[in-house]
């Protein structure tokens, strides 16, 4: 068994070092070896947001202030102060009930002074663009949620299929209707079943997206 602890050699002892230091490596030889290993890493980084679920793409709803009035905005798609629609520009609000009701009554006109013929080459033309005719007189577009942009020609069928549908069968369409008014995202019912809410945009803002 070896001392642990050796004598330190006595002074004088160490070989003489060669004149210039330490021998140059020999050519072609492997590179000196490096300085030490770094630190192990511990482990693996978290990734950023594991199974923190990806929401709230462009507005600020569901958490935070409301980017339009600066008040809770609340767990619905539209805030509950101000009416804006998470997802869409500063500034999109939902329409009031009142000129919901306006417009339809303005549609219900619109398509008896144009004899229905009218009307029915305007809305072709105006839906491309989330509007009916009546809509289109009053700067109001359809916004679908899922997408969070102004409604497709498609869509804008699609919704004034359901709505026509739930209209002919009496007290439904009335109630379908009338939802806008207790609605926390002021949908009427064939809002709610195609997915889609009714914004101000008289500056066409979402024509713009
Ligand atoms: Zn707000």
């Amino acid at each position: 068994m070896s001392d642990p602890n050796p004598p330190p050699p006595p002074p004088g002892d160490y070989p003489p070092q060669q004149p210039g230091g330490y021998p140059p490596p020999p050519p072609g030889g492997p590179p000196p070896p490096p300085q030490g290993y770094p630190p192990p890493q511990q482990g693996y980084p978290p990734p950023a947001a594991y199974g923190q679920p990806v929401y709230a793409p462009q507005g600020a709803y569901g958490a935070g202030p409301c980017p339009n009035c600066g008040q809770v905005f609340g767990t619905e798609r539209t805030c509950q102060n101000c009416g804006q629609v998470g997802g869409l520009p500063t500034g999109i609000r939902t329409s009031s009930a009142g000129k919901r009701f306006g417009e339809i009554f303005l549609e219900l006109l619109l398509f008896i002074v144009t004899l229905a013929i009218g009307w029915l080459i305007w809305a072709f033309i105006v839906s491309k663009n989330g509007q009916g005719p009546a809509k289109s007189v009053l700067g109001m577009r359809v916004v679908k949620l899922p997408t969070s942009r102004h409604a497709t020609r498609g869509e804008m069928f699609v919704r004034w299929l359901v709505k026509r549908i739930m209209g002919a069968i009496p007290i439904v369409g009335l109630l379908s209707a009338l939802w806008i008014l207790w609605d926390k995202n002021r949908q009427a019912l064939w809002d709610k079943v195609v997915d889609t809410v009714v914004v101000d945009d008289k500056e066409k803002r979402l024509l713009q997206q």
